[in-house]
């Protein structure tokens, strides 16, 4: 399940390890997820619920609940981000496990620690945020709970498309590389570090951290969420089952660790995700019957389309997934034609033989951070739905409490840095900086990129989010 060659990635592995699944000894390597591992080792089925039904890993990004399992001991660890170690002992667990009695009496210190400006999330958002900071004298404390910096970009293969001054044209993983080393060495950066809780009262700002077994109290003066999105998930009967992944997921594991995901794959929405996420499984030797799409035109930019169609991939229009076969894990899915109502056409079912149900159907805004400190909300479907309300200038209905990228509402990767640079400038102005030229030139270069057919949901969510946080503010 390794993949040992690639057209455009080179995968260095660590040191061989040993570790143990419910008592069997598996071979890892250093650096890798014990998610990644587990599959690379042909283990789909990770945990059980109460009843006894599978779960598999879904999201790969530590979103999701699908990947818990009991690790030394602890239950619920999240395995899709908690790296594996030699001799570690991994068990599956049913329902919510159970903490093993050595660790129930065991003293908890909290680490206290200030911060002038925290920003949470390392991907393109939070990184060209800190970037502005240290630009601007102001050493930040970067959090991501991930064991790597980037976010999304770290799995994209591809050449960007946006704007060449944000990077376009080059490929996704390399613009990660660039802006972490812009900021490696001198902002201060904790790598798996999990954001538990925000809470903001009476002017303070404190952030419960999850670090290396410790909590940490993080007071800040300012911060900056960029904690970017979620995948969603689609209701149809077997969803549950282990090889039904989120596309991220797929591409984590292909494109991150080496892994393999399956042999055969039904990609779920013909957007720029699922269209793309299709072209890397056939880079990565997976073969793909078919990527449905519940519209009736292929959502995604047609170069990309043409690409895969190339390669001999059918994109079945006003065709959706309604069933995922198996006991135990993805033997088949259901695929069939639907109508205007998007109701299946009786008649028109098919059974594909595949052992993975890819899932590219649209991304949601990680705000339980934001909707946890009071930050007000709104329901904009443009954006991806629930956002953060927030100015012009990034900042929230919270004082002090600034938002970028995809958590405040889901869009690009060169917007996300825009804005992370907005966020970051209208910080400063605060701090009386002199930088109203610096943010006049970013939300140009804002304005440009949502010109034109694409830019078109963004732009009219954007307009929504700024309308309603004046009635906020007016009310
Ligand atoms: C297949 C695919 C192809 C794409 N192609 C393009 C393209 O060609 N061009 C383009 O411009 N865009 C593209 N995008 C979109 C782009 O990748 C995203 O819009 C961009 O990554 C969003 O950046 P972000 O910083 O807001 O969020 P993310 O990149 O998602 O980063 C968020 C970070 O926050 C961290 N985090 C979240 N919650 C917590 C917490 N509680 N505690 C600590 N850390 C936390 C995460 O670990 C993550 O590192 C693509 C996306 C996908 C999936």
């Amino acid at each position: 399940m390794r993949l040992e060659r690639h057209p455009i990635l080179e995968f260095v592995r660590g040191k061989r390890i040993t570790f143990t699944f419910d008592g069997e000894s598996i071979e890892a390597y250093e650096g890798e997820t014990i998610a990644a591992a587990l599959h690379a080792a042909g283990i789909r089925v990770l945990s059980r619920t109460r009843s006894g039904a599978p779960r598999g890993l879904f999201c790969a990004i530590g979103k999701c609940s699908s990947c818990l399992m009991t690790v030394d001991g602890i239950p619920n660890v999240r395995t899709c981000v908690t790296p594996i170690r030699e001799g570690m002992v991994v068990e599956s667990q049913r329902g919510p496990g159970k903490l093993n009695p050595v660790f129930r009496h065991r003293p908890h210190e909290a680490v206290c620690k200030e911060a002038e400006v925290v920003i949470v999330g390392a991907g393109p958002a939070g990184l060209s945020a800190a970037k502005v900071l240290l630009n601007h004298g102001i050493r930040p404390l970067v959090l991501d709970e991930n064991p790597h910096l980037g976010g999304q970009l770290i799995k994209q293969t591809h050449k960007f498309f946006g704007s060449r001054a944000e990077r376009a044209g080059t490929r996704g993983f390399s613009i990660a590389d660039e802006l972490v080393e812009e900021i490696e060495g001198e902002a201060e950066i904790l790598r798996q570090a999990r954001v538990l809780g925000l809470y903001c009262e009476d002017g303070r700002r404190v952030l419960a951290v999850a670090h290396a077994e410790k909590l940490l109290l993080v007071a800040a003066k300012d911060l900056v969420v960029a904690t970017g999105a979620q995948e969603r998930f689609l209701l149809f009967p077997g969803n549950h089952l282990p090889g039904v992944y989120g596309a991220g997921a797929v591409q984590t594991l292909m494109n991150v660790y080496g892994v393999k995901p399956g042999e055969r794959a039904l990609m779920v929405g013909a957007g720029n995700v699922g269209l793309i996420v299709s072209y890397q499984l056939l880079q990565a030797g997976v073969e793909v019957d078919a990527v449905v799409e519940a519209m009736p035109e292929i959502g995604g930019y047609h170069v990309h389309a043409a690409k895969i169609r190339r390669l001999g991939v059918p994109i079945l229009t006003s065709h959706t997934v309604v069933r995922a076969l198996g006991k135990e894990r993805v033997e088949g899915a259901m695929i069939a034609q639907i109508d205007g109502k998007f109701e299946p056409i009786p008649g028109t079912e098919r059974e594909l033989a595949v052992d993975l149900i890819c899932l590219a159907v649209g991304l949601n805004p990680s705000t339980r951070l934001l909707e946890q400190a009071g930050a007000q909300m709104g329901y904009v479907p443009e954006l991806g739905g629930r956002v953060p309300l927030h100015s012009p200038l990034m900042e929230t209905t919270v004082p002090g409490v600034y938002v970028a990228g995809d958590c405040a509402g889901i869009g690009e990767a060169s917007t996300a840095m825009l804005e992370g640079e907005l966020a970051a400038f209208s910080l400063l102005a605060k701090k009386r900086f002199e930088v109203r030229e610096k943010i006049a030139l970013v939300q140009r270069s804002l304005e440009k990129l949502r010109r034109g057919p694409f830019g078109e949901r963004p732009r009219t969510g954007k307009e929504k989010v700024f309308t309603l946080m004046k009635e906020v503010a007016v009310g």
